[in-house]
């Protein structure tokens, strides 16, 4: 007896599996189309699941579920579905999770979300007449609310009480209201040559695909670039997608934005309140919102009417996420603006050698901006010794600190390392303190009198002996953020000292007002962190240094000196973008035990464009990314032979595939958290056959044995080794 084909939704839910689950469709309704968000058992769980398909089922009808309720019909666009499912194939990640990307945190949960109300409020006919009598805080909302509506955060800053305004609106004398900012479009710069041309050449591009690369040095004016082209495509009544990285997503850029495009920014980023999240989600997808700023995973929102993609720092790490789904955001802009037929600009001062590649094969168009907007020169570049220095800072720095400072110039100074110092040792016996979790020293917190794992987080008391042979004398080497801090002080008493790392600016705001103050200031010296080397305008600083970048120079991660490139040429243009008062011209200075190290002085002889292509040479020559496509299969355990016979059993798996998988090997770092890591390379001769195979093959490690008694995951294109 064959019985009848059942047409089933494929529905993703978020659960570890590679695969999706079929459905009936509700009792008494036909299949809800694609892109509906559905409400389904799956075992004695409920959960929020998206119909990515309709098909035959091959399973008995009776032994399937039917969809408990439809929540929204066709609430995911067709252009993120099909981005979906490249994006779940292309990465080999479940469909099911990689579909939670779609969604806001608010439209995940299985309880219904109430958003709040409209964010103002405004006086009632009978309001305008009341006489509240014995209640003067309602007296001050109502005298407020007679110049006419005011913003709920308004009312609250002057003290008035949530429960005075629920009052007020029982008794129907005031109601809420959608207040938007009114704005208007600021006049900018005239721009350069340069500029002007590039603008040009990206609105000629509108309606129709064109990536480009807009490669200007600091200083130069992107970002009035993207302002210019959005202000076209906005002329157009089509939406812009600003793309930002985390660190560079302030205050001070929403304002600007809206100060020259006159319209309200929308922002999307993970530090949002789930109603914030949702509002812009929802704004962006009924056309209400012209502009959004978003960090990598606005990549993910719906848009009516999308025009222009920017992302800005195309170059940075924080476009690629490192766990769960670990896409790329700038590579799926890419893929998503040739789907919507869009242009998209890719801006940084440093490109990464992925876009330069890119551009070098005719996929992107090269637009540069080799000029500085304020016409200061960049400035000049000393690298300097520093064997036989104590506490990290050389002599012959400091004089360079006290002659900035002393003609009113500011310094910044970077070290990639937060604490007082990476390594605590035993000056009698050598021990040192390291993690017992992690293959990494543990650093010293001074200030707290701690040992604390920058990896995997554990913390000790300092000790004051050592643990192993009980002499006193533990010493403090090399120095970090903290420490820093504390000799600057030292040497310089007459000057502020301001420390930006993650260990003390911790509110959210901290770091906005210190840029604030320092622009507004007098000398001083920052000293800090990555923090402290992104795109930040400080037009005060004169002299700007790396600080022991050595670590770069010998490791075993094939990006490194791509990186530390990056670093050194934005920590060099934060140097001098305008001449001092007193004629002061920038300084760079870079601080190393190795300064015959020759890519410091490729570095310092070359502009970045010309140290990328090098770079990029030398990977084409060893096969590696971009030239080369690379997956990587990672796999930890707690002891190592698990994760190695997993490896070994899909390498064999993969030679069945004819894919050549190398390893497996350990990670740059073995052990993290008390997992032993290692990881296996996969490889082909071209990146297309590469990437179908293992899209084709990798659902298989679900049902290796010996995948039961590891974590792994699939890494394509990784970031870190
Ligand atoms: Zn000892
Ligand atoms: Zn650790």
């Amino acid at each position: 007896m064959t019985e009848a084909r059942q047409r089933v939704a494929q529905v993703a839910l978020p659960v570890p599996m590679p695969q999706c689950f079929d459905y009936l469709p509700p009792k008494g309704h036909e299949l809800p189309p694609i892109g509906s968000r559905v409400l389904v058992g799956f075992g004695p769980r409920r959960l929020v699941g998206l119909v990515l398909g309709h098909t035959d089922s091959t399973t008995e009808p009776r032994k399937l579920k039917p969809i408990d309720q439809v929540l929204d019909e066709a609430l995911i666009d067709e252009d993120l579905l099909v981005m979906h499912d490249w994006a779940a194939r292309y990465y080999a990640y479940p469909p099911g999770e990689c579909t939670q990307l779609l969604l806001p945190p608010a439209l995940r949960r299985v309880e219904p979300f109430n958003p709040p109300g409209p964010n103002g409020f405004q006086l009632t006919d009978a309001g305008q007449q009341a006489e509240p009598k014995r209640s003067p805080a309602q007296r001050r909302v109502l005298d407020a609310l007679a110049e006419g509506p005011q913003l709920r955060s308004a009312l609250v800053s002057l003290g008035i009480q949530s429960s005075t305004l629920k009052r007020l609106v029982d008794k129907a004398w005031i109601e809420a209201v959608s207040i938007e900012p009114s704005l208007i479009a600021r006049e900018g710069p005239v721009l350069s040559e340069e500029q002007r041309q590039a603008v040009g050449t990206v609105c000629q591009a509108y309606g129709d695909y064109q990536a480009f690369l807009l490669a200007g040095v600091t200083g130069s004016g992107k970002t009035e670039v993207y302002l210019q082209c959005a202000i076209e495509c906005m002329a157009r009544d089509e939406q812009v997608l600003l793309m930002i990285p985390e660190i560079g997503l302030t205050p001070q850029l929403i304002e600007r934005v809206m100060n020259r495009l006159g319209t309200a920014a929308f922002v999307y980023h993970s530090n949002l309140s789930e109603s914030e999240r949702l509002a812009c989600w929802q704004a962006a997808r009924c056309g209400k919102a012209k502009v959004v700023i978003g960090t990598r995973s606005s990549i993910f929102l719906p848009f009516k009417h999308l025009g222009l993609i920017v992302v800005d720092e195309e170059h940075d790490a924080s476009y690629k996420q490192i766990d769960g789904a670990r896409y790329h955001g700038r590579d799926l802009a890419v893929w998503r603006a040739r789907y919507r037929q869009c242009p998209i600009v890719l801006g940084s001062a440093t490109p990464s050698l992925e876009s330069i590649n890119n551009t070098e094969h005719g996929r992107y168009q090269l637009l540069k901006l080799t000029a500085r907007a304020t016409d200061a020169p960049l400035p000049q570049w000393r690298i300097i010794d520093q064997r036989n220095q104590q506490e990290g800072l050389s002599d012959t720095l400091v004089g360079l600190i006290k002659k900035h400072l002393a003609s009113d110039g500011q310094v910044l100074i970077y070290r990639n390392r937060r604490g007082y110092a990476p390594v605590l040792m035993c000056q009698a016996c050598g021990w040192q303190a390291d993690c017992h979790r992690c293959s990494a020293h543990m650093t010293v917190h001074q200030n707290q009198k701690k040992l604390q794992c920058h990896h995997c987080g554990h913390q000790s008391a300092l000790p004051h002996r050592c643990p192993a042979c009980e002499d006193p004398k533990l010493q403090a080497l090399g120095a970090g953020t903290e420490r820093l801090e504390t000799t600057l002080a030292g040497l310089f008493p007459d000057y502020p000292v301001h420390r930006v790392d993650r260990d003390v600016m911790t509110g959210r705001y901290d770091f906005e007002r210190l840029l604030e103050e320092v622009k507004n200031g007098g000398p001083c010296i920052l000293v800090g962190t990555q923090m402290l080397a992104k795109g930040h305008h400080l037009p005060k600083v004169t002299l700007a240094a790396v600080l022991d970048a050595d670590q770069a120079l010998f490791s075993g991660d094939f990006r490194a000196p791509e990186r530390l490139g990056q670093v050194i040429y934005q920590v060099a243009g934060r140097a001098g973008r305008v001449v001092n008062d007193q004629g002061l011209p920038g300084e760079f200075v870079l601080q190393t035990r190795h300064p015959e190290h020759a890519l410091l002085d490729r570095l310092r002889h070359g502009h970045y464009l010309g140290f990328a292509t090098q770079l990029l040479a030398e990977r084409r020559e060893a096969g590696l990314p971009p030239a080369e496509g690379l997956v990587l299969l990672r796999a930890e355990a707690h002891q190592p032979e698990a994760a190695w016979a997993f490896l070994q059993d899909a390498q064999k798996l993969w030679q069945q595939a004819g894919l050549q998988a190398q390893g497996p090997i350990a990670s740059i770092m073995p052990k993290r958290g008390g997992y032993w890591r290692f990881q296996l390379w996969l490889q082909a001769d071209t990146r297309a056959t590469l990437i179908d195979t293992v899209a084709r093959t990798w659902t298989a490690l679900y049902g290796l044995p010996s995948a039961k008694k590891v974590r792994w995951h699939m890494d394509v294109d990784p970031t870190e080794l």
